[in-house]
């Protein structure tokens, strides 16, 4: 079934439109079902859950931080992903640098932006993000690649449009401010309810997770 699910998934997504299956609350035999239906990108919120099923899959899928990352384990999480979507305060862009510089990587982060100004949701706020890009655009070990949102909670994805819209205007405001200075080109937003709004809004890569493997 996950299998299946995640071929159906792949292929009605636009070829540029990257999956990552946000995978919280699965096991290694669900990941393995939807890698072999296509999956290249594991998406994880847990550092504990994600070097766990790192240690069984390993290098042959992509691994994405998605949720709320813990200044005490960025170092266990700087070795395990691939991109952090989920970059959220300067003291953390500061401790990623730095415990990416320890072990030679730079390391690909995108800019959590809490598109709809909740006071429970982490992430940038819309207003301060020039000054936090400012305040991170010199730390040498970091990657800055996009920004990524996840909206308001809301089961009909029309409501969300309006903060997929403003995401998609303030990546192109830092993309185009910064041109010469940030490979800036990944917009992550849109999950099981909404992936398709959020790809019509100019979403780049999209986190399914229920779509995939199903209520857990
Ligand atoms: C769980 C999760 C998703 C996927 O949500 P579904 O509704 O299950 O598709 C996407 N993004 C984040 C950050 C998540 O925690």
């Amino acid at each position: 079934m996950i299998k299946k699910n995640a071929e159906r998934i792949i292929s009605e997504l636009p070829s540029y439109v990257e999956l990552v299956a946000a995978a919280k609350f699965t096991d290694t035999v669900q990941i393995t079902e939807a890698i072999q239906g296509g999956v290249k990108i594991i998406g994880e919120n847990y550092v504990q859950e994600a070097e766990n099923d790192f240690k069984d899959i390993g290098n042959k899928v992509k691994w994405h931080f998605i949720g709320h990352l813990q200044r005490n384990k960025v170092k266990k999480a700087v070795k395990i992903f691939d991109m952090i979507e989920t970059l959220d305060s300067q003291r953390l862009a500061k401790t990623i640098n730095k415990e990416s510089a320890k072990i030679g990587k730079i390391m690909p982060v995108l800019i959590e932006i809490n598109s709809a100004i909740e006071e429970n949701k982490s992430g940038i706020l819309p207003e301060g993000l020039d000054d936090f890009v400012k305040s991170i655009i010199d730390l040498p070990n970091l990657n800055i690649q996009g920004l990524m949102t996840m909206g308001p909670l809301s089961d009909e994805p029309q409501d969300i449009r309006p903060y997929f819209k403003k995401a998609k205007n303030l990546f192109d405001r830092v993309k185009d401010k910064y041109a010469d200075k940030l490979d800036f080109r990944y917009l992550s937003m849109g999950m099981t309810h909404s992936y398709k709004v959020a790809i019509e809004e100019g979403a780049n890569i999209v986190r399914i997770g229920t779509a995939i493997f199903g209520n857990r």
